[in-house]
């Protein structure tokens, strides 16, 4: 076993710095280089403030490192989300069973912790402001320039793995320096802003806490997820064009008849959100696929770099996190045979990162329209029943996602069995108005035979 292999690991951000504990731990020497300015330090202000759901897989990712419950207790438990209709109408759908939760963390604040984490570590040595600028896959060297000086610098190591994100420079050259590498990214025609609903009096919610609030309004939505002082960042996801939409939208009366009127609950307690929208950037979405992911056993691309995906099913640091896990199982199996690990990394993830690319973009769709359509609304329902009387039978394609570790793929798959069925059980005459009803369960019951949820 070769551990006196010597590690350079490109970006410092959640998965790179996860990554580096479970190289460390196996007895790899790593150099981080990360471009950004350390986060740690008082003056740092930039990055993004954006809280993150964390849920099962990325709390499994976390758990190896043995950091799993430290970051639970500072995280935020919610357990379903709130729909705030544009009627006015406020409804509850919870997640999953009873005390299952996904986290809200902040990601400033977890990246730092990963990273403090790192740092103490012997065998990492993180080197901030150090953008990659290529890569020189056959011959192992990654060439460097310093942010401030704008120096270059090499570094040629034995493995380079590289976590820097949806717009890495590692794949770049990957995309440039080898044949036949698939790639591709696509945009939404929606992007983000984030916005804050301030804490009430004495650092109270001023919404219910443990839950992500979700006012769908068709094209566009908000969300927001609670913070540990009482406040909740909310993000807009928004169109870039169209009558109503950034574009559209350019003064300040502008924006302010437009929140007052679609989002009148949020304005009532947040009439900063004026002056935030005005101020803030705005963010785009776009969801990156690419093949393959490493370059025989000098190169490996992990976490966003790989697979970069829209955030609507909250998946992409879980992914990451959970990338970092399956390595981690692979570095164990086959110890030090780089080829192997990285080849058998890819062959087993690339479907299971295409599935949750596709789920992400699917729940779009979920979130912005479906939460508003009655007869979504009464799937959930019927879906809460099915989960309780069948715990082991009805397990939804949520909770796969969210509170289990079922390869991506295996959800993606049970998910299209369960939209033939519902199509089924939605079609049932009168379901709207007796769906609990002995007889209604019976026919569904019955439905659940024929797809082969229970047995006939
Ligand atoms: C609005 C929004 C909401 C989201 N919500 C969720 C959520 O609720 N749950 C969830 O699981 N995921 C969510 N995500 C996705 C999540 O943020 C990403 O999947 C996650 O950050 C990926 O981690 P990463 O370490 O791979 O990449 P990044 O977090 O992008 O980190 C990459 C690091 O590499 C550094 N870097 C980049 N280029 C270079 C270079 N050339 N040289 C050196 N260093 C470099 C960067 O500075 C950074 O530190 C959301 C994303 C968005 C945009």
């Amino acid at each position: 076993m070769s551990i006196d292999k010597k590690v350079t690991l490109i970006g410092a951000g959640l998965v790179g710095s996860l990554l580096s504990m479970y190289l460390a731990k196996r007895g790899y020497q790593v150099s981080i280089f990360e471009k950004r300015p350390d986060m740690r330090k008082a003056e740092y202000a930039g990055g993004r403030s954006i809280n993150l759901a964390l849920s099962h897989r990325g709390f499994n990712g976390l758990a190896a490192i043995g950091l799993a419950d430290e970051i639970r207790k500072v995280g935020i438990p919610m357990y379903g989300r709130v729909l705030h209709q544009a009627n006015g109408d406020v409804q509850y759908q919870p997640y999953g069973k009873e005390g299952e939760a996904i986290y809200s963390v902040s990601r400033g604040g977890l990246n730092k912790k990963l990273m403090e984490l790192a740092d103490a570590d012997p065998n990492i040595h993180i080197t901030f402001e150090k953008n990659c600028i290529d890569v020189d896959i056959k011959n192992g060297i990654c060439h460097f320039e310093d942010q401030q000086t704008k120096e270059k610098s090499s570094v040629q190591s034995d493995l380079i793995l590289s976590a820097d994100g949806a717009f890495s420079a590692a794949r770049l050259a990957l995309q440039t320096k080898s044949e036949r590498f698939e790639y591709s990214q696509s945009y939404l025609d929606q992007g983000y802003k984030e916005l804050t609903i301030p804490a009430g009096p004495n650092g109270t919610y001023l919404l219910e806490k443990e839950a992500l609030h979700i006012w769908p309004r068709n094209n566009y939505m908000l969300i927001a997820l609670p913070n540990l002082d009482g406040t909740f960042t909310c993000t807009l996801f928004f169109p870039f064009d169209g009558e109503v939409s950034f574009n559209s939208l350019k003064t300040r009366e502008q924006v302010q008849a437009f929140l007052s009127k679609d989002f009148a609950d949020v304005f009532a307690i947040s009439p900063q959100i004026v002056d935030e929208y005005m101020a803030n950037p705005n963010g785009s979405l776009v969801t990156v696929r690419s093949y393959p992911w490493s370059y025989e056993d000098k190169l490996g691309l992990l976490g966003d770099a790989s697979h970069a995906i829209v955030p609507f099913f909250g998946q992409g640091m879980n992914s990451g996190f959970e990338d970092c896990f399956e390595l981690g199982k692979l570095m164990d199996q086959y110890p030090g045979d780089w080829k192997t690990i990285l080849s058998e990394f890819q062959i087993s993830r690339k479907p299971n990162a295409d599935a949750i690319a596709d789920m992400a973009l699917e729940n779009f769709i979920e979130m912005r329209d479906k939460v508003a359509d009655q007869k979504f609304l009464l799937r959930k329902k019927i879906e809460q029943k099915l989960s309780k009387l069948y715990p082991d039978n009805y397990i939804s394609k949520y909770s796969l996602v969210s509170f289990g570790t079922a390869p991506y793929k295996d959800a993606l798959a049970m998910g299209f069995k369960q939209d033939a069925l519902f199509k089924e059980v939605l079609a049932i005459p009168e379901i709207e108005n007796n769906w609990d009803s002995p007889e209604a369960t019976q026919k569904i019951e019955q439905l659940l035979k024929e797809f082969g949820f229970i047995n006939g």
